[in-house]
This record gives C-alpha cells, sequence and structure tokens, in this order.
C-alpha cells in the first residue's frame, strides 16, 4: 500500500484508511470481518468516533482490533459538547475503554464547538503527555481557525465536493499538515453510471481495468498531502477500494474528471455533510 508522512507526526500512513460511521447499522460479524480484511490489504489507519452509534461503533472496532492493536493507526474525535478542558481528557478515557487499548494515534476534534479550542487543545496535550494521546488535530475547520502545531484536519472531500481545494486544502499543503478526506465516495451517493460524470470515470475505469469508485479516489489522491478513509461494511468493497492505492491516473485523465466534477465558486468555511 502506498505511504506518504502523516503531516508533522514523523509517521508515514497508507494513503487510505477506513472509516467505519454508521457501521452500528450493519451486520456485526460481516464488518468486523470487514475491518479485519482491510488490516491486511493495509489499509492500517482506521477511523471513529465516540459519536458513532452511541458508542457502539468503538465498541466494534475494540472487537476488530483484538490481538492486531500494534498494526493499527487508531483515530478517534471527542464530540464539541464534550470538548472542555476535563471533558475531554473524560472523553478519551471513555473511548480508550470501548476501545480497548491504552492509546490512541490520532485524536480529533470533530467539528468546531463553543468550547474554547485552546481548553480543548490543553486537553490534547495533556492526553499526549500521558502517552494515551500520540498525536492530536481537527476536523471540519477552515484554514483561518487551523491551530499551529495540528497533525491533520479531516475534512468533507470527494468528486462531487471539492470546495477545500479552494482554500483550506492548499492551506494544510503549504503547512505540511496533512488532510484525512471524509465521505471520500460521497456517502453513499456515487454519482449515477448514466451521468455524464458517471460515464467519464467509467471510460477512464475500463482504461485502466479498474473501477469508477478506484478512479475517484485515485483522482481525490493527487493531493499530496491527502489521505481518504473510505468506510465499507462489505470485504467485496474493502478490496476494491484497497486496489484504488495503485491506480495513477494521467494528467489528460485527471483534466477530464476535473471538467466533469467541477470544484464550483468559492463559499465561506468548509463544506461540511
Ligand atoms: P463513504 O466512505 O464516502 O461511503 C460509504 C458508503 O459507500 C457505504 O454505504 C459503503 O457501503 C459504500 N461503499 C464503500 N466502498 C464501496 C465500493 N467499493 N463499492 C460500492 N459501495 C461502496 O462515506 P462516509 O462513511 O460518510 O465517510 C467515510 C468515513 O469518514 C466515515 O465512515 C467516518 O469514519 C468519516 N467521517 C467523518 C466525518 C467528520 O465529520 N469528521 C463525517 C463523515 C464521515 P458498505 O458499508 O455496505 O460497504
Amino acid at each position: 500500500m502506498r505511504q506518504r508522512d502523516f503531516g508533522p507526526t514523523g509517521r508515514r500512513l497508507p494513503v487510505l484508511g477506513q472509516g467505519t460511521w454508521n457501521m452500528e447499522r450493519d451486520d456485526r460479524a460481516g464488518a468486523i470481518a470487514a475491518l479485519r480484511r482491510g488490516l491486511d490489504l493495509g489499509l492500517t489507519h482506521v477511523d471513529t468516533a465516540e459519536l458513532y452509534g452511541g458508542g457502539e461503533v468503538e465498541e466494534l472496532v475494540g472487537e476488530a482490533l483484538a490481538g492486531r492493536r500494534d498494526e493499527v493507526f487508531l483515530a478517534s474525535k471527542v464530540l464539541p459538547e464534550n470538548a472542555s478542558r476535563r471533558g475531554t481528557v473524560a472523553a478519551c478515557e471513555r473511548s480508550l475503554a470501548r476501545l480497548r487499548t491504552d492509546r490512541l494515534d490520532l485524536y480529533l476534534l470533530h467539528w468546531p464547538g463553543r468550547h474554547p479550542l485552546k481548553d480543548t487543545l490543553a486537553a490534547f496535550e495533556e492526553l499526549v503527555r500521558a502517552g494515551k494521546v500520540l498525536a492530536w488535530g481537527l476536523s471540519n475547520f477552515d484554514e483561518r481557525e487551523v491551530a499551529a502545531a495540528v497533525a491533520c484536519n479531516q475534512l468533507l472531500y470527494h468528486l462531487e465536493e471539492r470546495g477545500i481545494e479552494h482554500a483550506a486544502l492548499p492551506y494544510c499543503e503549504e503547512h505540511g499538515i496533512a488532510v484525512v478526506a471524509y465521505s471520500p465516495l460521497g456517502s453513499g451517493r456515487f454519482p449515477r453510471e448514466r451521468s455524464r460524470g458517471g460515464r467519464v470515470l467509467a471510460e477512464i475505469a475500463a482504461a485502466h481495468g479498474a473501477t469508477p469508485r478506484q478512479v475517484a479516489l485515485a483522482f481525490l489522491l493527487r493531493r499530496p498531502s491527502l489521505f481518504a478513509i473510505p468506510k465499507a461494511s462489505r470485504p467485496e468493497h474493502v478490496e476494491e477500494n484497497a486496489a484504488a492505492a495503485d491506480l495513477v491516473l494521467s494528467e489528460d485523465e485527471a483534466r477530464r474528471i476535473d471538467e466533469a466534477f467541477p470544484r464550483g465558486r468559492r463559499r465561506p468555511g468548509v463544506p461540511t455533510l
């Protein structure tokens, strides 16, 4: 699996990881098998959050990682409503217990909230000193709000939502901050085969013996600071996604995709779901 530097953390990570949002709705054994299959294929960055399934997804992830914790770069997120100085530390302890681990490789603030960011960051630093968190970052923050020393910003990014290309993504590229693309396959709304964009993806996919989703992921991964975390509860989806890491598009193919899925006008802030 292709790897790159994960922001300033000094760690190299696979360009593709695994999301887990809504996994509590899927067949539990199947989702666990899919996550473990992903690890076999090198999708070792596993992204979860205390929000997901009200903690149920962290428990499921803990089960999936049993005996394999050291292979994994494990990320979780604190809810903004919990992100006070003390609340963040307590939320992290709860996540660690559900995940059955003693540390998170990455801890993120899920989106900007009412608690002062400096309090959340002080809690993150305390967790780092205690060895419970190895790196911290933010999610859904625009370039004006991103604090120095942040490892990553996790942002909505897929072919039909390219808003971060205007400012948030270039800012992170310039400052050596990793960008983790969430919902990279459109969160279940992938371009239809018969749409104009869908046809472009299908043609390019056919030329590579690949699939439209692999082409879509490969397009996002052209950005140098980018990591993507598609969620898949089916092993066959995990396998299809993992293979996208090795797909390299030509300049002409990238130009055709760029035209078929225009970036659109710049809007204030960062796009969210
Ligand atoms: P996504 O990864 O864009 O799409 C997931 C959907 O696509 C699922 O329905 C999945 O089906 C399907 N899928 C995946 N691979 C497929 C394939 N090869 N062929 C056909 N269908 C495929 O959406 P997402 O879950 O919204 O985003 C990914 C992750 O980002 C989340 O799980 C979460 O960890 C993170 N996230 C973060 C935030 C934030 O605010 N920070 C917000 C949203 C998401 P199956 O599950 O049935 O395989």
